[in-house]
């Protein structure tokens, strides 16, 4: 599929076992969907949370593990459906990259509290694939899950 391809090999850090090393990973992200981003990312913060599950402090990590989920970044290609994000925008990622959309939370805007919310890294996606996103030079993440920096993009 040329969406496929026009993603590409995504470079990421990972970790592949608890000691808390990062080496270098090469995978291939997931086809854009029509309401999917993709976003090249800029600069992606440490949290704790990448320090827990690359050490698997809570015996659930699934490795290779990707951390990153304050991610920051542009827009470099928009599905056919997707409304409030242009190619160039400035954009972000938080704690979650899915939800059911079909909820009372997530019908009030409020998906961080879908009971079926999928976390950045180390979640399963819908798709059946395990998330791994802000340690990597670009991600796939659906519209309402991406956050526009409005101060930034012109
Ligand atoms: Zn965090
Ligand atoms: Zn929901």
């Amino acid at each position: 599929m040329a969406a496929e391809s026009e993603n590409g090999s995504c470079n990421a850090w990972a970790a592949r076992d608890p000691s808390g090393i990062l080496s270098p990973y090469k995978f291939n992200r997931r086809a854009m969907q029509n309401s999917d981003i993709a976003t090249k990312v800029i600069y992606c913060r440490v949290c704790y949370a990448d320090v827990g599950w690359t050490r698997n402090m809570l015996n659930d990590s699934k490795y290779p593990l990707v951390p990153g989920h304050e991610i920051a970044g542009v827009v470099t290609q928009v599905g056919a459906d997707v409304k409030g994000f242009k190619v160039g925008d400035h954009a972000g990622v938080g704690t979650y990259v899915n939800s059911c959309r079909d909820c009372e939370n997530c019908n009030s805007s409020l998906e961080n509290h879908c009971p079926k919310g999928v976390y950045t890294f180390n979640g399963i996606d819908t798709h059946g694939t395990v998330t791994m996103e802000g340690y990597s030079t670009h991600i796939v993440v659906h519209e309402t899950m991406t956050y526009y920096d409005r101060k930034k993009s012109t």
